[in-house]
Parts: structure tokens; C-alpha cells; sequence
């Protein structure tokens, strides 16, 4: 007979987004059982484990910078705040700092991001060209008018927040179970079970559907349209033959970043010359040559000791794009049915918003409103109305 699983809270894919909801259900002592359902613990293909795990507070949508703050001293005290947590792997969060470049073109955006962030609370200096390559002498490229320097930001190791926020809700009693959701069981107010792919059920009072690139196809087994995409993104990571001054992520106005890794640098450069899905085989298609043929341009014309850089490896992971504005949606997303509530649509800010949105969703779950940060602005309303809350300017 296969098992039946009674919970008061289900939710659906343990990534980041998941654990980090799971964690903070746990510690509100509010929450009864809860069960997350995932179905590969080695997270193959998760999206987190592939990010490249930037935190940062420049972004032009207010909630997003509040999320990041938020995120930010969260991720800055991760190892203390769940030091009772055993096993709990370091983060290792890396206080290098961000750096936005922008050319004459997007003077004006970033001069208003940044104005906004600072009324925030950001410390977010503004620099000339001529302070940019004095703080960074190896970046080189005259076409550059302006950056922002956010010093306090950094990134962290994505792998080590998903599972320290697994192990943490593990230790406060949450239960993992082995599964993939194949159907969901409603009527035409409430969604009562979710069938798994060994035949198990899971019977809860509220639901949570966080799983990320796979959330829309969730959300149609209860009849729901999230307009939420897998967008291939492939990184690379490489070593220079010149040593570099310690630098922050840079990021320019055509989405190319990099940042240090170890003893070399990760980077990228996401692309809408693609078709929206799961890409098996970057070594064929358009992904052939992509790092020698576009990547590394782009880099050497930046950084000129990049010329002197070899590629060590490329890898894909898939970004939940959320095609109308390319920021996530948060809440209910059923019109009929208001216990199930999801995050998603990070299209790449995901880890540095966990903490935030998995501290949100325990509040929507437990008193059905925003305790902290006001998200409303980010529900599904936006998509059925269509009126997109995008980021401008670097994204
Ligand atoms: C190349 C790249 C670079 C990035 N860089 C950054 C960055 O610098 N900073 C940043 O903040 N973000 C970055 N991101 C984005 C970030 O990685 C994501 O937004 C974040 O990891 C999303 O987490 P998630 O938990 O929603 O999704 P996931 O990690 O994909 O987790 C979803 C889980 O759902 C499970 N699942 C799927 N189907 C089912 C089912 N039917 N039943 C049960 N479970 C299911 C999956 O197994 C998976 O474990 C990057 C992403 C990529 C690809």
C-alpha cells in the first residue's frame, strides 16, 4: 500500500527557495509539521547549486533592495545565527562588493538607482571612470562613464545556503521526503493533495509551490497560469596568467559579469537569443564556442589581462524567467484556491533573496499577510493586469 502523509504545511521542491521557507516556518514555532517534497537530494539540476551566488542591493524596484538588505545581514550572520545547527556548512560569504558599469547611455538610470538605494540605506558611491580605475586599476575600457560601488555586498557559495537552510529546518523538525509531485488533489476552493511519483500521498492544509523552474507546469495541475520559464544560463570559470587586485562582481550594461572564484574567475552573460527550456548539451549548439566566440571578447575588453586566460570549464543552469517583468511572483497565484501560495520567477536574483522571500512566505502562510516587507506589489495581480514591475537598467 503506498504510504499516506498527513502534514499541516507541503511544499512542493526543496531548493533554496523551499528550504529557506521550510527553515523559517520551523523556527516561528507556529507552523505544526511541515513536509517538503524533493525529489533529487544531490540537486543535479536544481537551479541553486548552478548560480553564481551574488548578494547585492542595487536594483531600481524598491522591495528588491529592501529584500537584499534584509538578505544581505542575514547571509552576513548565517554562520552564528545557525551555529547550533550540526553539520552546518560555511557559506563562506565574500564581502568583495558589487560594481555596476554603465556607458553614456545609462547615466541617467543609474544615477537614479542609486539614489534610491542610498534613500534606502545602501552605501552606494558613485564613481567616475577615473575612480573606477583608481580603485580598479585592471578594468580598462573608455567607453565607461560611470560605476556604482556597493562595498558591502558580496556572494556566498549557493550550495552551502541550500543545505544550510535544509539542515537547519531538518534539525527543527522538518521532514524531507523523496518524491516528485505528479498530480494535485482539489475541489473548487481548496487543494488537498499532492501525489508523488512512487505513488505516495500528502495530504496538508496549506501548500507552498517553490519549485522554481518547474513551477508552471505545479501550478496548471490546479488549473493556474504562472507565466514563469527555464531560461538556459551558462557560466564559465577561468584562471588568468596576471594577477588581479582584489575585485568586486562586475557587472556591465549588457548583463556580462564576473567576479573571483578561488583561484580564478566565474562569469557569464546571460542571453535572449535562446529559446525558452532545459538545454541538455552545451557543447553543441548555440552554446558551441559561446565562451571563445562572445564570452571572452567581452571580458578581454574589460579587464585587458584577460587576453592571457584559460578556460577551465563551462556549465548551464536554468534561471525561472518570469516573462512579463523579470522579477518573482509571490502569494496566491490560483484564483480559486487560497491555500497555495508560491515564489518564483527570480530570473537570477533568487539567492540573494531567499532569506527574505522564505521569511515572507512563512508570514503569508502563517497570518496570511506581510509582517516585515511589504511584497504585495510583486503578487500575480501585476500579470493579470499586465502591468510589469521590471528592473531598469542593469539587471
Ligand atoms: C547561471 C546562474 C547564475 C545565477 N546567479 C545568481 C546570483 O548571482 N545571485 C542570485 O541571487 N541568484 C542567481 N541565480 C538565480 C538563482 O540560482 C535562483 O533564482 C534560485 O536558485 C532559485 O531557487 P529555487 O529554490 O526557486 O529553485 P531550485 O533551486 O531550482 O529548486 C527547485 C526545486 O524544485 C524541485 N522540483 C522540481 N519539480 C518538482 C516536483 N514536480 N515535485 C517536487 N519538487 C520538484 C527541484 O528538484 C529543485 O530542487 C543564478 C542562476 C543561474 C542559472
Amino acid at each position: 500500500m503506498p504510504k499516506h502523509i498527513k502534514t499541516d504545511i507541503a511544499i512542493i521542491g526543496g531548493g533554496i527557495m523551499g528550504s529557506a521557507a521550510a527553515y523559517f516556518l520551523a523556527r516561528s514555532g507556529q507552523a505544526g509539521t511541515i513536509c517538503v517534497i524533493e525529489p533529487d537530494s544531490s540537486y543535479q539540476f536544481a537551479t541553486t547549486p548552478q548560480g553564481a551566488g551574488g548578494v547585492r542591493q542595487q536594483f531600481s524596484v524598491a522591495e528588491n533592495i529592501q529584500m537584499s538588505r534584509f538578505s544581505l545581514e542575514f547571509y552576513k550572520s548565517f554562520n552564528d545565527q545557525l551555529a547550533d545547527i550540526p553539520d552546518l556548512p560555511d557559506i563562506n560569504f565574500t564581502e568583495q562588493g558589487y560594481l555596476f558599469l554603465v556607458t553614456k547611455d545609462g547615466e541617467e538610470t543609474l544615477r537614479r538607482n542609486q539614489s534610491l538605494q542610498a534613500s534606502l540605506g545602501v552605501k552606494a558611491d558613485l564613481i567616475d571612470y577615473d575612480e573606477v580605475r583608481r580603485r580598479f586599476p585592471s578594468i580598462e575600457r573608455d567607453d565607461i562613464v560611470l560605476g556604482c560601488h556597493t562595498p558591502d555586498d558580496g556572494w556566498i557559495d549557493p550550495n552551502a545556503g541550500l543545505w544550510g537552510f535544509r539542515r537547519a529546518a531538518e534539525h527543527l523538525g522538518v521532514h524531507y521526503v523523496k518524491g516528485r509531485v505528479t498530480d494535485i488533489h482539489s475541489d473548487s476552493t481548496k487543494v488537498h493533495s499532492l501525489v508523488l511519483d512512487s505513488g505516495e500521498t500528502v495530504e496538508a492544509t496549506f501548500f507552498i509551490n517553490t519549485a522554481g523552474p518547474w513551477v508552471a507546469p505545479l501550478a496548471k495541475m490546479t488549473g493556474a497560469e504562472l507565466p514563469v520559464v527555464p531560461m538556459c544560463r551558462v557560466q564559465h570559470f577561468w584562471k588568468c596568467a596576471h594577477d588581479l587586485e582584489p575585485m568586486p562582481l562586475v557587472k556591465d550594461e549588457s548583463g556580462m559579469f564576473f567576479r573571483p572564484e578561488g583561484d580564478g574567475f566565474a562569469g557569464g552573460r546571460p542571453t535572449f537569443d535562446i529559446a525558452p527550456g532545459f538545454v541538455d548539451d552545451i557543447y553543441s549548439g548555440f552554446f558551441a564556442n559561446y565562451f571563445e566566440d562572445t564570452i571572452w571578447p567581452m571580458m578581454a575588453a574589460l579587464v585587458p589581462k584577460f587576453e592571457d586566460l584559460k578556460l577551465q570549464r563551462s556549465w548551464a543552469g536554468h534561471y525561472a524567467q518570469n516573462t512579463l517583468d523579470g522579477n518573482m511572483i509571490i502569494g496566491k497565484y490560483s484564483a480559486a484556491h487560497d491555500n497555495i501560495i508560491t515564489a518564483c520567477g527570480f530570473s537570477g536574483h533568487g539567492i540573494m533573496h531567499a532569506p527574505a522571500v522564505g521569511r515572507a512566505l512563512s508570514e503569508l502562510a502563517l497570518t496570511g499577510t506581510y509582517q516585515t516587507i511589504d511584497l504585495s506589489r510583486l503578487e500575480i495581480a501585476r500579470v493579470h493586469t499586465n502591468t510589469p514591475l521590471p528592473e531598469v537598467g542593469i539587471k
